[in-house]
């Protein structure tokens, strides 16, 4: 363990619950700002389902899973502290950091907190749905949308915005096809631009996804038609943001368009003394460079935040004169 804060023996100065993207980058930072630090990952990324990442500059291409473990690389020659295992809760520890127990029993405790745990897609329940996903089962285009550029696009429609979607991928594929599933039918404006991006759309419910030899080959509807299609973009039904620690904790959370996130602010802090949030369980729009910048912010807030604690309480102790 670094030993350059005002800490306790056996306390970490940091902890970071969740080794993804966001997680591992405010371990990188605290690590590198001498803070001993403990990363305690469960080890389900997101995108683990997809075999190559993109849209990460420089490392565009690169399997999530060689990704992560070059960043836990790079950690340990800072000297953090990675533990594979899940944080069942934290609580406050008399007032000062933060008592963390694992689902084994395990017990750390740290002075400031990064919670970096992620989401969770919940996805539509159509056959072959779960099982391609990350695979020719897709939902971001700016992530998978290059390596399918021009095969013929299916769409599931989400019933919140039928519409979407297929209008997003059309700049990946003239070939779009949506279809409209349980959502109910489209606005004139959204028929328009659909009609102006040439999506074609398809009434009638979705029964499940044609595969042949492991490859996606069309769109099963409930009334027996396949429409051959390579690859289907889809929204998950919900994003389920992994914050039982954060709302255990009591963090203030606040309503956005994809549901319930914690509330932080620019560097993650949430509305709980000590403890900052970073990545997906903040919101769905950060992708794996927008994480890393999260988990960035949040580890220099704590650096700087447990530097001015550290003096101001050494500057006290000081006789006076
Ligand atoms: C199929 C798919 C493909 C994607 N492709 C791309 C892409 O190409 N490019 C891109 O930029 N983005 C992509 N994304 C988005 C990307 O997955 C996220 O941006 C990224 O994973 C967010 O990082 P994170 O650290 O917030 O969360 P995560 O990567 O999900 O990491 C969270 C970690 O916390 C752990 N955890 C959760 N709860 C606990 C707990 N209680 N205790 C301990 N550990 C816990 C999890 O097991 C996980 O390891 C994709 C998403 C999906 C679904």
């Amino acid at each position: 363990m670094n030993a350059h804060t005002e800490n306790t023996p056996g306390r970490y100065d940091a902890m970071v619950i969740g080794g993804g993207a966001a997680g591992l980058s405010a371990a990188l930072i605290m690590g590198r700002s001498r803070l001993s630090t403990l990363v305690v990952d469960a080890g389900e990324p997101r995108n683990a389902p997809a075999v190559h990442m993109h849209g990460v500059l420089s490392r565009d291409g690169t399997s999530p899973a060689d990704y992560l473990a070059a960043g836990r690389r790079e950690l340990a020659s800072y000297g953090v502290d990675v533990r594979e295992g899940r944080v069942a809760r934290a609580a406050a520890d008399n007032g000062d950091g933060f008592l963390v127990v694992l689902a084994d029993g395990t017990r750390a405790r740290a002075r400031r907190l990064v919670v970096a745990t992620g989401l969770v897609d919940e996805l539509p329940e159509i056959d072959g749905v779960a099982e391609r996903w990350g695979r020719d089962v897709l939902h971001c285009p700016y992530c998978h949308g290059w390596e399918v550029r021009d095969l013929p696009f299916g769409v599931i429609a989400h019933p919140a915005m039928p519409a979407h979607q297929a209008l997003m991928v059309s700049r990946w594929s003239k070939d779009v096809t949506l279809f409209l599933h349980t959502a109910g039918g489209l606005s004139a404006p959204d028929a328009a631009l659909l009609d102006a991006a040439g999506v074609e759309v398809v009434t009638g419910e979705v029964a499940g996804l044609a595969v042949e030899d492991d490859r996606l080959t069309g769109v099963r509807l409930a009334d027996g038609r396949i429409v051959p299609r390579s690859v289907v973009f889809v929204g998950a039904r919900r994003l389920a943001a992994r914050d039982d620690v954060l709302r255990e904790l009591g963090a203030e959370l606040r309503e956005t368009p994809f549901g319930e996130f914690v509330a932080v602010d620019e560097t993650g802090r949430t509305s709980l003394p000590g403890v900052w949030a970073a990545g997906n369980v903040t919101g769905p729009q950060e992708q794996v460079v927008n994480a890393v910048s999260r988990g960035y912010r949040a580890g220099v807030a704590i650096s700087n935040e447990l530097l001015f604690a550290d003096l101001e309480a050494a500057a006290a102790r000081r006789p006076a004169g």
